[in-house]
């Protein structure tokens, strides 16, 4: 007589298995599931594999959250780094919008006085010499706001978000 599933011993032992895991064992129990898994290679396979398996699942659900946190704790830093960096240029831009300008009014009344003695001393007419400052002191202010518009372009292409602060 063929007998039911449950007496079969490897069902038997696959059921004691999981039952182990989940509610232990009685000791009868135990010892029965010893002796059958160190004779039979398969049910010690499976055995192995369910080992195996929950302590993958401990593992993965342990790292997963620290890896989460490096993730965020990079993403995290990788934005305050470009805001310093952002933070930066914008300092540097504006001591290079104040330097020009202050080289600029500073540098008039010499600059004035250098154009009109050229033009005393050559006998210009005072339009001449006039243009003459006004070319000579805008050179400089022009010169850094074409740099500065050119720095400000590469800036905006390298980081989008830096031309929403102009
Ligand atoms: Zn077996």
């Amino acid at each position: 007589m063929k007998p039911p599933m449950n007496d079969d011993p490897h069902n038997r032992a696959r059921r004691l298995i999981d039952m182990e895991r989940v509610e232990g064992l009685a000791r009868e129990d135990q010892r029965w599931l010893r002796d059958h898994l160190a004779a039979c290679e398969t049910c010690a396979g499976r055995a192995a594999r369910t080992e195996a398996a929950l302590r993958a699942l401990r593992t993965a659900s342990v790292s997963m959250p620290r890896g989460l946190a490096a993730a965020a704790q990079s993403t995290l830093r990788r934005r305050a780094e470009e805001l310093r960096a952002q933070h930066t240029r914008n300092v540097a831009l504006a001591i290079g919008c104040t330097l020009s300008w202050l080289f600029g009014v500073a540098s008039a009344p010499l600059v004035w006085k250098v154009c009109a003695w050229v033009g005393t001393t050559l006998d210009l007419p005072r339009v001449v010499w006039v243009l003459g400052f006004a070319a000579w002191w805008f050179i400089p202010v022009s010169a850094m706001g074409v740099v500065i518009l050119w720095l400000r372009r590469r800036w905006e292409r390298e980081s989008p978000a830096f031309g929403s602060r102009w």
